[in-house]
């Protein structure tokens, strides 16, 4: 579903030069039988699959489409929502590999944009648009991760550095990055909320132990992060001491709010156009019930795309606050799940083989991913809290030991 007849000449100009750069630089996805585009890479070692990634995302960058809403100043572009919507339109159907650097460029180049020093931003920003600093965010622990604030792993300080130990989990591409946003609690004598610091992690330091994750789809997304006795530089604190809280809640305003507007970084293979070839394989063109399903999803689905363009837009205009994005992501999180369904109920039997049925979609894998729409970045009643408590204003949650120091919450 493109916005291409309703943006400005502005917009549809630069939109016409990203074309014509993909058409001249960069192949098209293959195709399967039935028209969808199949994902690139599908047998490559994940090695080369990241080195192809990073060479393809070097090109992006040297050709100013890497960062386009960042500022020029940092190896952006310095354009708008609408240009970036446009060259990802445009890019779609090329073998560009973004799910890698989403996590970089969506959510943590644009926290460290937010909150970062001067000298963080010059350091890092360029080097994560060009691809050469792939990060990721090591916010959950295993004792929980919708209480992000009653997190455990300490950093203490000893003159220039922090000591960094304890137990990241469910990191997403925790064995192919570089760097890593991590808060540790640095006070354990205030509210919890008080003494937690962000640190930028070189996950190449000595004491980090990186161990993969099998999951019941049998991939490996994430992985475990065990921390011993890491010595990070103090100057790799973003912000200040104890203010850690701020920017982790920044982080996840600035993800909710991407998922949201795009889909996230599991861009969902069950597009419309996705459904109607698949009714078309499967005989059911004629069905009614059949056909409604798929019109009930083109519905939800352009809906979603309208409400992320307005949201999106005017929390960057700065007319709603950053919490509203949550607004967005639950909408995604609903229509990639009913998508899935949908899709697995018109396969039929053949849907429920594990190998790729025969019309290419591999409806279960995609249905058992979409059920983490509804956990990852946060679960969707947290992000029901979150709404009506930050953007409703409506009372918030009791928690008897938001007032208490850390060190007195009773935890097992
Ligand atoms: C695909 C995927 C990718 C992820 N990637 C990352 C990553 O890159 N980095 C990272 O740090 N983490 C990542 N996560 C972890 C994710 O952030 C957590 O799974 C999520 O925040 C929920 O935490 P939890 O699993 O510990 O569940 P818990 O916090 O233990 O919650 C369990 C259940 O209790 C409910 N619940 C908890 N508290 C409340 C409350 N106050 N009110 C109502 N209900 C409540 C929750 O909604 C949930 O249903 C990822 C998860 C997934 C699925």
């Amino acid at each position: 579903m493109s916005t291409e007849g309703l943006e400005s000449s502005d917009v549809r100009r630069f939109r016409l030069k990203a074309r014509e750069w993909l058409q001249a630089n960069v192949p098209r996805l293959e195709r399967a039988d039935d028209g969808a585009c199949l994902p690139p890479d599908r047998d490559e070692p994940e090695k080369t699959r990241i080195d192809f990634a990073r060479q393809t995302q070097a090109q992006v960058f040297e050709a100013g489409y890497a960062g386009i809403t960042y500022p020029v100043e940092y190896g952006g572009a310095g354009l708008s929502l609408d240009h970036e919507r446009a060259y990802l339109e445009e890019s779609a159907d090329y073998n560009v590999p973004t799910q890698v650097f989403a996590v970089s460029l969506n959510i943590l180049g644009k926290t460290l944009l937010k909150y970062g020093s001067a000298q963080q931003k010059l350091h890092h920003l360029p080097r994560m648009l060009r691809g050469d600093e792939i990060w990721l965010q090591l916010l959950s622990e295993p004792s929980g991760g919708s209480d992000l604030a009653g997190l455990v792993t300490r950093a203490d300080r000893d003159g220039d550095v922090y000591i960094l130990n304890g137990q990241k989990t469910w990191s997403t591409g925790a064995d192919s990055a570089d760097f890593a946003m991590c808060p540790a609690r640095t006070s354990w004598d205030v509210p919890k909320h008080k003494g937690i610091s962000m640190f930028i992690v070189d996950l190449q330091l000595p004491g980090i132990e990186v161990r993969p994750i099998k999951q019941i789809n049998s991939e490996s997304d994430f992985c475990e992060e065990f921390l011993t006795d890491v010595v990070v530089p103090s100057d790799c604190m973003i912000g200040d001491e104890n203010e850690g809280w701020r920017v982790v809640r920044g982080l996840l305003e600035i993800e909710h709010e991407w998922v949201g507007r795009t889909g996230g970084v599991y861009m969902p293979r069950t597009d419309v156009d996705d459904l109607v070839a698949l009714l078309k394989q499967r005989g059911l063109d004629k069905d009614s019930g059949a056909r409604r399903q798929v019109a009930a999803i083109f519905t939800l689905q352009a809906a979603q795309r309208a409400l992320a363009i307005r949201v999106g837009q005017a929390i960057a205009d700065g007319h709603l606050t950053p919490a509203h994005g949550g607004l967005l992501k639950l909408g995604n999180d609903t229509l990639r799940q009913r998508r899935s369904e949908t899709a697995l109920t018109l396969a039929g039997s053949s849907g429920i083989t594990w190998e790729p049925a025969a019309f290419g979609h591999e409806c279960t894998a995609i249905y058992l991913r979409a059920r983490s729409a509804s956990i990852a970045g946060g679960t969707a009643e947290i992000q029901r809290n979150n709404v009506s408590e930050r953007a409703l204003g409506l009372p918030r949650e009791p928690d008897a030991d938001r007032d208490r120091p850390f060190s007195e919450v009773p935890r097992n």
